[in-house]
C-alpha cells in the first residue's frame, strides 16, 4: 500500500526523522487557517497524490502571502497529476534549501535483500540522473540482520557522495529511516529531496513510503492510513469478506479455485468472448481451497452485485476439497442468498472436474437449480459462459 506524502511524513516524524510543520486540507478557506497554525514565514502547498513528479505538473508552490496561498490551494485542488485528482493539499513550512539530496532504502527482491540507494544530487532530476550518470547514485545492500547501523550508515553516506559537513547528520537521519522501514515493515522509503538548509540543517522535504499488506496483521493502525475513497466499492466489500477479489472490465463474473485456475479461466473467457462480440471476464475471483456454502455465497453476492455481469462461470477442479463439497456449498449458497434477499438472478455456469467430479455433478443435477447449467470441460463451459453473457447483455 502506497501512502500520501503527509502520512509518509506523520511516520517519519514518529520515529525522528526531521520534517516541517505541515497540515492537510482540503479547501483553499482552509489553507489560510492552516497556514496560520504553522507561524510566519514561507509555506509550500503540495497535492497529495500517489504519484511522483508533481513538481514539475505545478502540484508543489511556493507562498509567500495570504493570497499567493489561496491561490495556489485553488489551483491545485482539483489539478489532475497523471490521472490523479488531488482531493487534499499539505500546506507545510517552506524550506530554504542550499543542495537537494536522494536516500531511499527498499526490498530488492532479485538479490533477495534490502538496498539503500543515496546521492548527493537529489531532487527532481533523479530519473534522468540514474539513467544518464547511474555512478552519481550509489547503491548498497543492506542485509536484513545487521540493517542500517552506524557502520552501514556510514557507508552510505561515503558511497552517495555527500559533502563532509552534513557526513553524520545524514548518516543520523538515515539510521532513523531504517528504523521506519523496519518499525513499519515497509518495502520502500524514499526521501527525495533530503535537503540541507542554508544554515545547515537536514531535512525530509518529500516522503514516499509503500507498507507491506502482508504485514497488516500486526499494525492495527496501518488500517487509519487506507484510503478508502479511492477503492473501488466491490473490492472493498470483497475485502470485508476476505475474498480474494480483483474488479475487472467485462460480463461474465469468474469464480474459481486456486489463483493459477482463476487466471486461466480468465484467459480462456477471454478467448472464447471473441465468438460472442467480444464478452470479457468481470472479475478474478478465488475462493481458494475450502468449499464452505457460505465462501461460495458471498463470492456469488459480491459478483452479483456488479451490474455489467450478465452471466457468471464456476470453474472448479476438485483437490483436496473434491467436488462433491463444492457442489454441495453451491446448493446451500443459493439458499443463503435467497434468505439473505440476493437470490441468484444470472445465469450460471459451474464446470466440476478432478476430484469427485461424478459425485459433483449428481448433486447438482438433483438439485435443479434455476438458472444453473452444468457443462463438463472448461473451454466448453467458458463458452456457453459468454454466449449466456451476450444474450443477457
Ligand atoms: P515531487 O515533485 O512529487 O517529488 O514533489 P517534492 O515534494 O519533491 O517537490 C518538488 C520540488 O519542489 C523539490 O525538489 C523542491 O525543489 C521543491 N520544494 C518542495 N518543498 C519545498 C520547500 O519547502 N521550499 C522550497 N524552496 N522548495 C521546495
Ligand atoms: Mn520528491
Amino acid at each position: 500500500m502506497d501512502l500520501f506524502e503527509y502520512q509518509a511524513r506523520d511516520l517519519f516524524a514518529a520515529h525522528g526523522v526531521p520534517v516541517l510543520g505541515a497540515v492537510v486540507v482540503d479547501t483553499p478557506e482552509a489553507a489560510v487557517d492552516a497556514a496560520k497554525s504553522l507561524g510566519d514565514g514561507l509555506k509550500v502547498v503540495k497535492a497529495q497524490v500517489k504519484i511522483g513528479g508533481r513538481g514539475k505538473a505545478g502540484g508543489v508552490k511556493l507562498a509567500k502571502t495570504d493570497e499567493e496561498l489561496t491561490e495556489h490551494a485553488a489551483a491545485i485542488l482539483g489539478m489532475d497529476i497523471k490521472g490523479h485528482t488531488v482531493h487534499k493539499v499539505m500546506i507545510a513550512e517552506g524550506a530554504e534549501i542550499a543542495e537537494e539530496y536522494y536516500f531511499s532504502v527498499l526490498l530488492d527482491r532479485a538479490n533477495r535483500t534490502y538496498l539503500a540507494m543515496a546521492s548527493r544530487e537529489g531532487g527532481m532530476e533523479i530519473e534522468e540522473l540514474a539513467v544518464e550518470r547511474p555512478e552519481a547514485l550509489a547503491r548498497i545492500p543492506v542485509d536484513a540482520l545487521t540493517g542500517i547501523d552506524a557502520a552501514k550508515a556510514a557507508e552510505i553516506v561515503e558511497a552517495g557522495k555527500f559533502p563532509e559537513d552534513v557526513k553524520d547528520q545524514v548518516a543520523d537521519v538515515v539510521q532513523k529511516l531504517w528504523q521506519v522501514f523496519v518499525a513499519e515493515d515497509a518495502l520502500l522509503v524514499e526521501v527525495n529531496p533530503l535537503v540541507k538548509t542554508p544554515d545547515g540543517k537536514i531535512i525530509a522535504l518529500d516522503g514516499k513510503v509503500s507498507l507491506d499488506e502482508n504485514a497488516a496483521f500486526r499494525h492495527a493502525s496501518h488500517e487509519e492510513l487506507v484510503d478508502h475513497a479511492a477503492a473501488d466499492p466491490l473490492e472493498a466489500k470483497a475485502k470485508a469478506k476476505g475474498l480474494n477479489y480483483v474488479k475487472l472490465d467485462g460480463e461474465v463474473g469468474i469464480i474459481g479455485n486456486g489463483a493459477g485456475l482463476v487466471m486461466s479461466t480468465l484467459d480462456v473467457v477471454a478467448y472464447a468472448g471473441e465468438n460472442f462480440g467480444g464478452t470479457k471476464p468481470a472479475n478474478f475471483l478465488d475462493i481458494g481451497g475450502g468449499a464452505s456454502a457460505e465462501v461460495m455465497a458471498n463470492g456469488l453476492e459480491v459478483i452479483l452485485s456488479d451490474p455489467q455481469v450478465k452471466s457468471v462461470f464456476v470453474n472448479v477442479f476438485g483437490g483436496i476439497t473434491a467436488c462433491d463439497a463444492v457442489a454441495n456449498g453451491i446448493v446451500q449458497a443459493f439458499q443463503l442468498l435467497s434468505d439473505r434477499g440476493e437470490a441468484v438472478t444470472r445465469p450460471l455456469v459451474v464446470r466440476l472436474d478432478g476430484n469427485n467430479a461424478e459425485l459433483g455433478r449428481s448433486i447438482l443435477t438433483e438439485a435443479n437449480l434455476p438458472l444453473l447449467e452444468q457443462v463438463d470441460t472448461m473451454d466448453g463451459a467458458a463458452s456457453r459462459a459468454a454466449e449466456l453473457a451476450a444474450q443477457g447483455a
